[in-house]
């Protein structure tokens, strides 16, 4: 079991949190995306190994949402902020 730390309540287990994905700019205007960037966007996945940055919210928490910056090789977690 993951303890994260949430940037506003601290530590606590990964059960208090769900996970979103990777942080990333929604493609803009969205009236004008072509149908292969909106898939882009929707399903491809970076899949990296080592330090990697992803979205979350203490969902049964603060209900906040963060960044986590995570090492997919080790699960160490590397930090946790508040979104840009
Ligand atoms: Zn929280």
């Amino acid at each position: 079991m993951l303890i994260i730390p949430c940037p506003w309540c601290g530590p606590r287990a990964e059960q208090e949190f769900h996970f979103a994905g990777e942080p990333k700019a929604r493609p803009v205007p969205a009236e004008q995306v072509s149908d292969q960037t909106w898939a882009h966007y929707l399903y491809h996945r970076s899949n990296e190994k080592g330090a990697h940055r992803e979205l979350w919210s203490h969902a049964h928490g603060c209900g906040r949402w963060f960044v986590m910056e995570r090492d997919t090789h080790t699960h160490q977690i590397l930090s946790t902020k508040a979104p840009a």
